[in-house]
């Protein structure tokens, strides 16, 4: 089992075993020192967080259980600990946990932490300390209201009718209180924290949020919020049941956080670009912890992605979609959400795909590489091939789970958007054939 950009993930008892959350345990507790540890309402949750701490112990280091709760709550919770441990699968369906890792200033653990755990890992047990010193157990009840507290000083109030979806994630136990104590009046649905995900599946996507668009109309509510299964993300339904998505809520939290500096990754929209005329827009690798690792590097204003992870680097390092609901709740208490994204053009994007033999991959890169070099724009291979045209560009990635060159093109125009797909459509299609 390797890290991905979301730490370890895979199917829960089958790929992320209690063997493997040990030995990930072992290691940190040797590496790292005193951890606490949280989880989503996965059914296989409470096991690996057992097994995770044993490990811990193991090492002479202390394990300190913080329950169910929400993967921003987690890593801000971390900041008293040498590393934080979240057991979460985040958006993926219910068979599946995993385990992320944080430091104690809300960072993810980046390549070369991970690295140096699968390192760890491969090599044998370390010669633990003896009976008398193995750590302690302990629990920490009070990260949720510390989570609280520190997003009502910084947002204050904000009175709107607003409906909550938690999943049944680990947001049940956070935003509808939250938003309460902000002043909200607030419905919250799907609000039991069930491993099952039996009202929607974890992650947030139109499709999956019929309840909630229903809701806000029925209700007439100013807005609904939707959480993945352990709250880094968030995204949004207007007051018309209409669906609010990343692109769109990160185009609104940019105009409003952003003086000199934003970083997104390679596949959100350029509309960023046009919004922002003074300001440097960085882009990375797809993954809240590349965005995350750049936030700090940088030293810009805010981060976020497409997929609903939004970075409010004064407040955390982590993509809290807890925060950011509250901060989306405030924007709506000035003004409707559905006037607010009317003022953010829209630019048309052509997606597509191109099949290819697996087994000639390295050869098909090559020729790739070689035709989208020839193209005339300007290319970055942060993440794939990104062409920079004048009014335009593309993106060109291998997929990570099945035999595809996917392509994505946008332009503010249509007839030009499908002039650089095409062109970039047949250099893919040559180097597959
Ligand atoms: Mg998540």
């Amino acid at each position: 089992m390797r890290f991905g950009s979301s730490g370890i993930r895979g199917l829960g008892n089958v790929e992320v075993t209690p063997e493997l959350a040990l030995r990930v345990g072992s290691v940190i507790g040797e590496l790292y020192g005193d951890s606490v540890i949280g989880r989503d309402p996965r059914i296989t949750g409470p096991m690996l967080v057992q097994a995770f701490a044993a490990g811990v112990l193991s090492t002479g280091s202390a394990a300190v259980d913080a329950g169910l709760v929400s993967t921003p709550t987690l890593a801000r919770g971390a900041r008293d600990f040498a590393c934080g441990a979240m057991i979460t699968a985040s958006h993926n369906p219910a068979p599946y946990n995993g385990i992320k890792l944080w430091n104690p200033d809300g960072m993810a653990f980046d390549e070369a932490q991970q690295r140096e755990v699968e390192e760890a890992l491969d090599r044998s047990r370390f010669a633990g300390p003896t009976w008398d010193r193995i750590g302690a157990v302990f629990s920490r009840s009070d990260l949720v209201q510390q989570h609280i507290d520190a997003i009502l000083k910084d947002v204050g109030t904000a009175k709107v009718r607003v409906v909550v979806d938690c999943g049944c994630g680990a947001t049940c136990t956070i935003t509808p209180f939250l938003l309460r104590q902000l002043g909200c009046d607030v419905l919250a649905i799907n609000a039991q924290a069930d491993g099952h995900f039996p009202g929607r599946e974890p992650e947030p996507t139109e499709e999956n949020l019929v309840a909630l668009r229903a809701t806000v109309r029925a209700v007439q509510a100013d807005l609904g919020i939707a959480h993945d299964g352990d709250g880094d993300r968030m995204v949004a339904v207007d007051r018309t049941g209409t669906f609010v998505g990343g692109d769109l809520l990160l185009a609104l939290f940019a105009r409003k956080e952003v003086r000199s500096g934003l970083v997104v990754p390679v596949d959100a929209s350029m509309v960023l670009e046009d919004l922002l005329p003074k300001a440097k827009v960085w882009r990375t690798r797809v993954g809240d912890v590349y965005v995350a690792a750049e936030l700090k590097r940088r030293g810009a204003d805010f981060g976020g992605e497409p997929s609903g992870t939004w970075i409010f680097p004064k407040s955390t390092f982590c993509p809290d979609g807890v925060y950011a609901a509250a901060r989306l709740v405030a924007l709506v208490a000035e003004r409707p959400l559905d006037d607010l994204v009317r003022e953010i053009p829209r630019y048309p994007v052509i997606r597509g795909a191109v099949s290819y033999r697996a087994s000639d991959r390295a050869a098909i890169e090559t020729r790739l590489d070689r035709a989208l070099r020839d193209s005339g724009a300007e290319v970055s291979t942060v993440d794939g091939w990104r062409l920079q045209f004048e009014d335009g560009w593309a993106l060109v990635r291998f997929s990570g789970t099945e035999p595809k060159i996917r392509i994505l093109a946008e332009s503010r125009e249509e007839a030009r958007a499908k002039e650089i797909y095409s062109a970039v459509l047949s250099s893919a299609k040559g180097a597959a054939a």
